[in-house]
C-alpha cells in the first residue's frame, strides 16, 4: 500500500470527537486542520474540542468507571487481545495514515504500529495477573490482606512523534486495570488515535471507557479537567517544559501522575568497542523516527583511539540515507514535524559550527516543500555547544572525543545534563558495560544495542525526564491503587 491508498485511508477515519461511545462534532462547531509535513499541504480537518466537550468526555468516563471496574479482568484482557489482532490486520492502512500525518517513512510507521500493538497484547496478559496478598501480622492475630483496585478515571495526554504507540502504552494498562479515560492526542497527529478508537469499539470496548478529544488549545482545554477532582490519574508524554506545568496543576487534587518527558541521551563508544556494531547502533539510536524520539542519541562520546574510524564510517552511512516523502518506496528519512522544529535544528547546527565544530555530513535544511533537514554529523563539538545541552529532536549527531583512559570523564560528561531518560554504551567487555551502566543517571541503558524500547520492559526516566514506568510488569501499577484491609480473627 503506498501513495495511491492515501485518500481512501484518510476518508475512512472518523474526524469527530469520540465521547461516550458516539462520534460527535465539537459543541462550538470548531475544526482544526491536520497537515502533511512532507508537503506542507492540509490533509483534512477534525473537530476541535473546547472545555465543554472535554467535560462531556470526563462525564462519560466518570459514568462508566464503576461498571468498567467491575468487568471481569478476563473480559478486559480479551478486548485488548482483539484490538491487538485488529491493529496487526490493519497495519498497512494505519501505516499510510501515520506517514501522512507525521511524516516518518512507511517502514518506520510499520515498526511503530507493531510496537504499539504489542502493548495491547502484553497488557491483555497482565489484566488477569493483578494480585494481592494475605499475610500474618507480627502479633499473630491480625491478617494483612491487600488488594489492587483501579485508580479511577484517567487523563492521558500524548505527543505527535509516536502517534499510536504513546497512546497504546497508556490505554493498554488503563483498560487492563479497569480504568476509564479521556485521551488527548497532539493536534498535529490526531488521526492515528481516532483510527485506534474505531478499533477498540470493534474489539468490544464498552461506551464511555475511552473518550478521545482533540483540541486547538491544549492548555485551555485540559486545565479544567486537571482541576476536576474526578480525574484520579494524569499520564503525560511530552516535553519537560509542559510536564513541569502539569505536575504543578495536578497538585491541587493530588492526582496520581506519570511523566514521560524529554531526553538528552548520551551514546558512549569505549576504546574496546566493536566499531562496526557501534556504527549500526548509532544509526538506529540516532535516526529512528528521524531523530524525533525522546530516546534519540543526542550526544556521542567516543574514545579518542576509535574516534576517526567511528566518525568517518558513521558520517558515510548518514550521508547515504535517502531523505524524502515517507510514502515513496525506499525513503529512509522523512521530514521534521513542522517549520518551528526545523528552525530549531538549524539553529543548533549553526551554533555548533560557529563554536568550531566540523561538519562531516549534511549540515543544512533541504529545499522544496515539506520540512526536510539533511542527516548531519558534527565532529570536534566543543563542550559549550548548545546541541550538547538541548534535546535536538532532529537528524543531527554531534561527536565529542574523550581520552581512552578517561572513562570517568566520559561518565561525568554523560551525566552533566538535567535529563535522565536513556544512555547507550558500546564495549566488548560486558562487565565494564554493566559498571558504566550503573554509574549513569538514566532510567534505561542499552549495552551494545541502539534501541531499548519493548512492551515487556519498564520504560521511563529519572531527573527532568520524568517519573513512572510504562510497559513491563511495572506498567499496570501506574493505574492501580493498593488497598490494605486489616482483619482481626
Ligand atoms: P509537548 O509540546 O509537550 O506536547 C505533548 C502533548 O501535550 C500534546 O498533546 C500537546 O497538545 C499537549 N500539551 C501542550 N501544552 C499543554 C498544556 N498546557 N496542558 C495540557 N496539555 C498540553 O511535546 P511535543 O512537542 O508534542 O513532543 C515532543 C516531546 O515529547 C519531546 O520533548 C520528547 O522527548 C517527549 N517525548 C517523551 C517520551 C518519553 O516516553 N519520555 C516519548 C515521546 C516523546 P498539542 O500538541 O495539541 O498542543
Amino acid at each position: 500500500m503506498t501513495v495511491a491508498a492515501g485518500p481512501t485511508v484518510l476518508a475512512d477515519v472518523p474526524k469527530e470527537l469520540f465521547i461516550g461511545g458516539a462520534w460527535r462534532p465539537a459543541a462550538s462547531g470548531a475544526r482544526l486542520s491536520v497537515e502533511n509535513p512532507a508537503t506542507g499541504a492540509p490533509l483534512c480537518e477534525v473537530a476541535a474540542a473546547d472545555v465543554s466537550d472535554a467535560i462531556a468526555a470526563l462525564d462519560a468516563a466518570a459514568d462508566a468507571q464503576a461498571s468498567w471496574a467491575a468487568t471481569a479482568p478476563r473480559v478486559r484482557g480479551e478486548i485488548l487481545r482483539r484490538a491487538y489482532e485488529l491493529i496487526v490486520a490493519r497495519a498497512d492502512e494505519l501505516a499510510v495514515l501515520m506517514t501522512m500525518e507525521m511524516g516518518k517513512p512507511l517502514s518506520e510507521s510499520h515498526g511503530e504500529i507493531a510496537y504499539a500493538a504489542e502493548f495491547f497484547r502484553w497488557f491483555s496478559e497482565e489484566a488477569v495477573r493483578i494480585g494481592g496478598r494475605f499475610g500474618l501480622a507480627p502479633d499473630g492475630g491480625t491478617r494483612v490482606v491487600t488488594t489492587r483496585q483501579p485508580v479511577g478515571p484517567c487523563l492521558l495526554i500524548t505527543p505527535w512523534n509516536f502517534p499510536l504507540a504513546m497512546g497504546t502504552r497508556k490505554i493498554g494498562p488503563a483498560i487492563a486495570a479497569g480504568c476509564t479515560m479521556v485521551v488527548k492526542p497532539a493536534k498535529q497527529t490526531p488521526l492515528s488515535m481516532l483510527a485506534l478508537a474505531t478499533i477498540l469499539v470493534e474489539a468490544g470496548l464498552p461506551d464511555g471507557v475511552l473518550n478521545v478529544v482533540v483540541a486547538e488549545s491544549a492548555g485551555a482545554t485540559m486545565g479544567p479537567l486537571i482541576a476536576d477532582p474526578r480525574i484520579r490519574k494524569l499520564s503525560f508524554t511530552g516535553s519537560t517544559e509542559v510536564g513541569r506545568r502539569l505536575v504543578a496543576q495536578s497538585a491541587q487534587h493530588l492526582q496520581r501522575v506519570s511523566m514521560e518527558l524529554g531526553g538528552n541521551a548520551p551514546f558512549l563508544v569505549l576504546a574496546d568497542a566493536d566499531v562496526d556494531a557501534a556504527v549500526e547502533g548509532a544509526l538506529l539510536a540516532k535516526m529512528r523516527n528521524g531523530g524525533e524520539a525522546c530516546t534519540a542519541a543526542n550526544r556521542f562520546y567516543v574514545a579518542a583511539s576509535r574516534h576517526e574510524e567511528f566518525a568517518t564510517r558513521f558520517a558515510e552511512r548518514m550521508a547515504d540515507l535517502r531523505v524524502g516523502n515517507g510514502l515513496e518506496p525506499g525513503v529512509q528519512v522523512g521530514p521534521l514535524i513542522d517549520e518551528a522544529q526545523r528552525a530549531k535544528v538549524t539553529e543548533l547546527v549553526e551554533d555548533g559550527r560557529e563554536r568550531g565544530a566540523t561538519v562531516l555530513a549534511g549540515g543544512d535544511p533541504l529545499d522544496g516543500p515539506g520540512y526536510f533537514f539533511a542527516p548531519t554529523v558534527l565532529a570536534d563539538v566543543p563542550d559549550d555547544a548548545a546541541i550538547l545541552g538541548e534535546e535536538t529532536f532532529g537528524p543531527v549527531a554531534p561527536i565529542v572525543a574523550f581520552a581512552d583512559d578517561d572513562e570517568e570523564g566520559a561518565i561525568r560528561a554523560a551525566n552533566a545534563t538535567e535529563y535522565g531518560l536513556v544512555a547507550y554504551i558500546y564495549t566488548r567487555d560486558v562487565g565494564r558495560g554493566l559498571r558504566v551502566a550503573e554509574a549513569l543517571d538514566t532510567g534505561m541503558v542499552g549495552i551494545n544495542r541502539g534501541v531499548v524500547s519493548s512492551a515487556a520492559a519498564p520504560f521511563g526516566g529519572v531527573k527532568a525526564s520524568g517519573f513512572g514506568r510504562e510497559g513491563g510488569a511495572e506498567g499496570i501499577d501506574e493505574y492501580l491503587e493498593t488497598k490494605y484491609i486489616a482483619v482481626d480473627r
